[in-house]
C-alpha cells in the first residue's frame, strides 16, 4: 500500500511530495490535467515573493521560505527563474504612510527584515515611480520566481526520489468505516495510508462530495503582462491604496496583477479575463509606474484559486480518518510553498506540527456565521 498519495500537482501538491519522498515515504502524486496546467493557480500565478505583509502565523512558514528560495533551485536542480530585487510596499499619502508604519512595526516585531524607505533611497530602489509614492516598507530579501516551473521541479525532484506522478487522471478519495482508505483513478482502486486534497479551486466541490462542510469559494483572478521593455523595475511593487502587484519579469515584460476577478467560465473552476477590469488594472499600474503607459498590453489571462473567509490555508486532517487538507491557499500560496511542503510532510509522518497548528480546518466552526456567509457571496465585480 501507498503510504501517501497527494492529490493536485500544484505547487503545493508537488511540494508536498517531493518532502515526503525526501522523507522517506511512498508516494503517488496525481493530477487530473497536467503539472501546473490552465487554468490552476499555479499555472496563472504572478510568482511574488514577498514576506512582509501577511498573517502572523504566516511569518514563521514565509521567514522558513524566504531562507529557503536562494538555494532551491540548486536543491530542485532547475532553473527556477528566481529573482530577488526585493519587495516594496508604496504610500500616496501621509494617512498611508501611517498604515506602512503599522506594517512595518508588525512584521518586525515577527521578525521580518523590513525597513521604510522615502526620498532618494526610495528613488534609488526603484527610480521610474510616480513622485506621488511617498513612501515604501521595503523587504531585501523578497523577489520573484516562475511558478511553474517551481512546480515541474519539485515534481521532478519528487520522482527521482522514487514518487510515481500520474498525470491527466482525476482522483476521488474513497472512504469507508469514516476512513479514507485511498483514491479512485480511472477506475482503478489506489489504496493508500493517507489522502492529501491539494485541490486548489476544485476543492469547492470535492469537499461538498465528502461531506466536509468546510468555508471556502473559489475565484478567477486576472493576470497583465506588458510588451518587452528595457529593464528598469528591480523590486516586486504592491500599493497601500491600490489593488496591484507589479514586476518586471525576467524577459522584460512588466506583469501586472492584484485582486482584480476574472468572469466564470464554462462548467467547474475556470475565468477569462473581465474588460472593464483589464483597463482599470492597467491604468492602476500606470499611475504607479508611468512608463507602462506607454507600453501596450501583450497578454492577459486569468487563473482559479481557492479562499477562505480569514484568507489563510486549511493544512491539517479534517473529516474521515486519513484525509489530509491542504488548500484554499487565498491568492499568497506560492511563496510559502517550499515551507508547506516540508512542515506538512512531518505533520502527517511525525506527529502534529506545531507551527501548522494555526491551519486547522476546524478553526472555521468558531467564525461568525454572516461574515462568511458574506464572504461566500462576494460578488466579482469591483
Ligand atoms: C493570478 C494569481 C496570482 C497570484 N500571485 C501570487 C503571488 O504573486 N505570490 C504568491 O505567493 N501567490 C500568488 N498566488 C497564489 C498562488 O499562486 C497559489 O496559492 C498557489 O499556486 C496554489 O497552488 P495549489 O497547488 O494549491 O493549487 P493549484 O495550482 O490550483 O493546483 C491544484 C491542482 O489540483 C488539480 N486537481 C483538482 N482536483 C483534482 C482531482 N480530483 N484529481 C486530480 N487532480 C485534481 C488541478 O488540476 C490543479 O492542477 C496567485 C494566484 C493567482 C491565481
Amino acid at each position: 500500500m501507498t503510504d501517501v498519495v497527494v492529490v493536485g500537482g500544484g505547487v503545493t501538491g508537488t511540494s508536498i511530495a517531493y518532502h515526503l519522498a525526501r522523507d522517506g515515504a511512498s508516494v503517488v502524486l496525481v493530477d487530473k490535467a497536467g503539472i501546473a496546467e490552465a487554468p490552476a493557480a499555479t499555472w496563472a500565478s504572478a510568482g511574488g515573493l514577498r514576506s512582509q505583509g501577511r498573517h502572523a502565523p504566516d511569518r514563521p512558514l514565509t521567514l522558513e521560505a524566504a531562507a529557503r528560495w536562494p538555494t532551491l533551485p540548486d536543491e530542485l536542480d532547475a532553473d527556477l527563474e528566481v529573482r530577488l530585487g526585493g519587495h516594496l510596499h508604496v504610500a500616496e499619502t501621509d494617512r498611508e504612510i501611517a498604515a506602512l508604519e503599522e506594517r512595518v512595526a508588525a512584521d518586525r516585531a515577527g521578525g521580518i527584515a523590513i525597513e521604510l524607505v522615502s526620498g532618494d533611497a526610495l528613488r534609488q530602489l526603484a527610480p521610474g515611480l510616480t513622485p506621488r509614492a511617498l513612501a515604501g516598507a521595503y523587504t531585501a530579501g523578497d523577489g520573484q520566481a516562475h511558478p511553474a516551473r517551481t512546480a515541474r521541479a519539485f515534481a521532478r525532484a519528487a520522482r527521482r526520489l522514487g514518487a510515481t506522478i500520474r498525470t491527466g487522471s482525476a482522483a476521488t478519495p474513497v472512504v469507508a468505516a469514516d476512513r479514507v482508505q485511498g483514491v479512485e483513478v480511472d477506475g482503478t482502486r489506489l489504496p493508500a495510508g493517507t489522502v492529501v486534497l491539494a485541490t486548489g479551486a476544485w476543492s469547492v466541490g470535492g469537499l461538498a462530495a465528502l461531506g466536509l462542510a468546510l468555508p471556502l469559494r473559489w475565484r478567477g483572478l486576472q493576470m497583465l503582462l506588458s510588451e518587452v521593455a528595457a529593464p528598469a523595475l528591480a523590486p516586486t511593487v504592491t500599493a497601500v491604496g491600490r489593488n496591484l502587484s507589479l514586476k518586471q519579469s525576467p524577459t522584460g515584460q512588466y506583469m501586472i496583477g492584484g485582486r482584480w476577478f476574472g468572469r466564470p467560465a464554462g462548467e467547474g473552476p475556470a475565468a477569462v479575463p473581465i474588460d472593464a477590469h483589464v483597463a482599470r488594472q492597467w491604468s492602476s499600474a500606470a499611475a504607479i509606474l508611468p512608463a507602462l503607459a506607454g507600453l501596450r498590453l501583450a497578454q492577459s489571462w486569468a487563473g482559479v484559486e481557492a479562499q477562505t473567509p480569514d484568507a489563510m490555508p486549511y493544512l491539517g486532517p479534517a473529516g474521515p480518518s486519513g484525509l489530509y487538507l491542504a488548500l484554499g491557499f487565498s491568492n499568497h500560496g506560492f511563496q510559502i510553498s517550499p515551507a508547506v511542503g516540508l512542515h506538512v510532510a512531518r505533520d502527517i509522518l511525525a506527529g502534529p506540527d506545531p507551527l501548522l497548528a494555526p491551519f486547522a480546518p476546524d478553526r472555521a466552526a468558531g467564525a461568525d456565521p454572516a461574515a462568511t456567509r458574506a464572504f461566500l457571496d462576494e460578488g466579482i465585480l469591483l
